[in-house]
């Protein structure tokens, strides 16, 4: 059951100026970027519709990453065009602006507080959404509390929450880290590499989380694990040399004869 059907106040905040009315949240067109003369973006259209899962496929240095550091204002383009729903222009924004926003990313390494308990990690992380003064001073309200608690059932980390972070696996360890999120109400979700580096076991219950977040989330994923991508993909991006080479379900993708020829058919 999706998390705003059980607690309508959990639900992530729609920013006041965010404007989904034609379902798409995220819109990229003609997007360019070079580094030294190399294009590493190259007039890349992307269009992600609010609620969506989208999985972002292409070999090493096909531009994933680059396209992930402009949408989160990581990067300046050199020309193109970025919105967030149909009114906020994210070029014209900075990457603390973004993050307010809602646009939350996680990067492949996890970078959780080792130190802190998993339930310190995510009172630190709700509290840091709200500004340097609540990180400081406030204490939690009850709202938030159960906020926490929903997430901890969430990412599957309620038994852990009083331990260390540095004693969780790599997997908990991700899931710990998406769950800092989550507990700031991002309504666009942004993950590389999810799965690397887990037990299948932990891959499986990842595939689990992302999809239950996806619908009151829209979440764009990057990964090389192309099991993984079939068991939660609905539509997949296939990115070659900075453009998008092809778009679909997995099965369309996979027999698309350009994305064989680049991709699927290499060593990747
Ligand atoms: P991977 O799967 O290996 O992470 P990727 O699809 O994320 O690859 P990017 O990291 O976006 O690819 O890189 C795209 C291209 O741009 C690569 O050829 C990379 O070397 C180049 N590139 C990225 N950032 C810079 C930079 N700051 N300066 C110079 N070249 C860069």
């Amino acid at each position: 059951m999706a998390p705003d059907r059980v607690w309508p106040f959990l639900a992530p905040e729609v920013p006041p100026d965010l404007d989904v009315s034609k379902n798409v949240i995220l819109y990229v067109e003609g997007l360019t970027v070079a580094f030294d003369g190399f294009k590493a973006i190259n007039n890349l259209n992307l269009y992600v519709d609010d609620g969506e899962l989208r999985c972002l496929i292409g070999a090493n240095g096909a531009g994933k990453t680059t396209l992930m550091d402009i949408i989160t204002g990581k990067t300046q383009c050199d020309s193109g065009t970025v919105y967030f729903g149909q009114t906020i222009n994210l070029l014209q924004r900075s990457e603390p602006e973004i993050a307010q926003l809602g646009i939350g990313r996680k990067f492949q390494k996890p970078t959780v507080f080792e130190a802190q308990t998993v339930f310190a990690n995510l009172e630190l992380s709700i509290k840091a959404s709200k500004g340097i003064w609540y990180t400081l001073h406030a204490s939690l309200s009850a709202e938030q509390r159960e906020k926490i608690a929903y997430v901890l059932q969430l990412i599957g980390l309620a038994e852990q929450q009083n331990m260390l972070a540095g004693a969780l696996s790599h997997g908990q360890k991700q899931w710990l880290e998406i769950g800092m999120l989550l507990v700031a109400d991002p309504k666009l979700l942004l993950i590389d590499e999810p799965v690397a580096g887990m037990t299948a076991q932990e891959t499986e219950r990842t595939a689990e989380l992302l999809t239950s977040l996806a619908g009151d989330h829209t979440v764009i994923v990057v990964e090389h694990d192309m099991e993984f991508v079939r068991s939660i993909a609905r539509t997949v991006t296939v990115l070659h040399q900075g453009s998008v080479l092809a778009e679909g379900t997995m099965d369309e993708v996979q027999n698309n004869p350009d994305v064989i020829e680049v991709y699927l058919g290499s060593d990747e």
